[in-house]
């Protein structure tokens, strides 16, 4: 059975806690490899090893650093299909998907290659007389990531490639249930320059999660994962000196408006909704549908779902992939038995004709969805739509703002004066008009509000370089020295 180790200092590092956790095939079933969990003295190993290295990687210049996420980027570039096939093989998503996930996550490293332009402070000549004020952003030391299972290689790299450009060194967990992906990235990192020590990979648990936020060497810990997990990190960390981001769970709401192209919202909720079958934090939980086109829509979007290509994500045909294990499969199967008790209608029953090997769930479609059913108010993360019929645009924003989740939210619609309004109105984080994914590009940054986030920083873009550097101003005079003076009074710039 293949062992999957650390990456500690530039080199893989067996596991001795005698801990270790199985990764499936979830496609099978199958388990695949075993992980070996981080005791606190291994991730001390790694800490120790980022914290050496700190000193001359904040050193180098602007310019190898640039250097080594640009060597970085043509790594990925050229391995895309080995990235994504790592992703297929312990998460189960399509590989067609995996492959997006990878694009998307290049992007970071595509932006974090600007780092020149990108840390740039701000300059005042002659702010008093003889005097001039300038800022500067310096790396924090240790920063560490902890991610969750659905973007394996994506989530990294929204947080290391900024971390890095900005001077930080950095020590990743994983998460456990899809480990391999990041030991990759550490070995393209490592042969695009980056000195060893600088990024290190510890595989892991609560335990090893619980030994970085405690850890008096890291300065900062960004997480993404779900809500109470999410607070959990947020208040321990922030307990204990550092700075944190804590990125939560989601239920997205789409809300179609009655003049909406319905065939095109219907596309929309189909690949939104059963997308990466549904585990994704931008993933499309529930239709707000205006009750004169709800009839249309829930017959258009269950007309699409016999279509879609069910099975293993490495079969090129595929469309969507099983659930990550046969726990979470059941959590999922269980609000489907429950929805129609609480008053729902199973309108297409995913259930049905699934593989008897492997954690599949086929796509399911519940119609009449009320706010006080489990399947509205839990984050499902699985192929299931909820359709909640809404008579126009006030009720279904009022939905939307009294959820506590606020991850990503979207509105179909033709009228541009309801879109604008919604954009106004929406209490969400990140908005699509017409768009049933918005994840932000790589030069804004990604973040919910309410229960999705914890912290006031967003993920990558401008929001990631201020998360991982602190500002310094500089006052400064170079006077001639015989007109300097003694002076009790406080600084005037007048
Ligand atoms: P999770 O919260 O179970 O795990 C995330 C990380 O936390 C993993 O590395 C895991 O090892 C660790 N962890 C788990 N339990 C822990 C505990 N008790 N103490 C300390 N650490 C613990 O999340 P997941 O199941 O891996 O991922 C799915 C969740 O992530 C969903 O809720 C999804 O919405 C969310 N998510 C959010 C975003 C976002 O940007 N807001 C993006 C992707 C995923």
């Amino acid at each position: 059975m293949k062992t999957i180790s650390h990456w500690i200092d530039g080199r893989v590092v067996e596991s001795t806690s005698g801990h270790s956790s199985p990764v499936f095939d979830p496609a099978t079933g199958e388990q695949t490899a075993a992980v070996g969990l981080a005791s606190v003295a291994e991730v001390d190993a790694a800490v120790a090893a980022a914290k050496a290295a700190f000193p001359a990687w904040r050193s180098s210049s602007l310019s190898k650093r640039a250097e080594v996420m640009f060597r970085l980027r043509e790594l990925i570039d050229a391995n895309r299909k080995e990235i994504a096939s790592l992703v297929t093989a312990e998460h189960g998503k399509v590989l067609s998907d995996a492959m997006g996930e990878v694009a998307r996550g290049l992007e970071n490293v595509e932006f974090a290659c600007g780092i020149p332009q990108l840390i740039k402070g701000d300059y005042s000549e002659q702010a008093a007389g003889g005097i001039d004020v300038y800022s500067i952003r310096q790396p924090l030391g240790v920063v560490a990531g902890i991610t969750p299972f659905n973007f394996p290689a994506m989530v990294p790299m929204w947080m290391f490639a900024n971390a890095l450009a900005c001077g930080n060194t950095f020590v990743l967990k994983p998460s456990e249930k899809d480990p391999s992906v990041a030991l990759y990235l550490a070995e393209l990192l490592a042969q695009a320059g980056l000195p060893a020590g600088c990024f290190n990979v510890v595989q892991g648990d609560k335990v090893a999660v619980d030994a970085v936020l405690e850890h008096d060497d890291i300065a900062a810990v960004s997480f993404v994962g779900s809500t109470p997990i999410a607070k959990y990190i947020y208040e321990t960390g922030t307990a204990s000196g550092k700075r944190v981001q804590a990125l939560g769970g989601a239920k997205n709401h789409m809300l179609v408006l009655a003049d909406a192209d319905v065939d095109m919202a219907a596309d929309a909720a189909v690949g939104a909704g059963y997308g990466s079958a549904g585990e994704r934090c931008m993933a499309i939980s529930v239709v707000l549908a205006a009750d004169s086109i709800a009839d249309e829509l829930v017959a258009k979007i269950a007309e699409r779902i016999p279509a879609i290509k069910v099975g293993p994500g490495n079969e090129p045909d595929n469309e969507m992939g099983p659930l990550i294990t046969a726990e979470h499969r059941d959590r999922v199967r269980g609000y489907v038995n429950n929805a129609p008790e609480e008053g729902a209608t199973l309108v297409v029953d995913g259930r049905a004709g699934v593989p008897s090997e492997g954690y599949f769930l086929n796509p399911t479609l519940l119609d009449n969805v009320t706010t006080d059913m489990g399947c509205y108010r839990d984050e499902i993360f699985g192929p299931v739509l909820s359709v909640m019929r809404v008579a126009g645009y006030q009720e279904g924003i009022d939905t939307i703002n009294a959820n506590p989740y606020a991850n990503g939210t979207a509105i179909f619609t033709r009228d541009g004066g309801a879109a604008r309004q919604f954009q106004f109105d929406v209490q969400v984080g990140m908005v699509g008009v017409n768009v049933p994914v918005p994840v932000p590009v790589s030069y804004y940054s990604f973040g919910g509000w309410k229960s999705s986030l914890f912290g006031d920083t967003h993920m990558y873009g401008p929001e990631g370089i201020n998360f991982y550097t602190q500002a310094k101003v500089v006052t400064s005079r170079w006077p001639d020295p015989s007109t300097s003076s003694v002076d009790l009074g406080f600084p005037e710039t007048r």
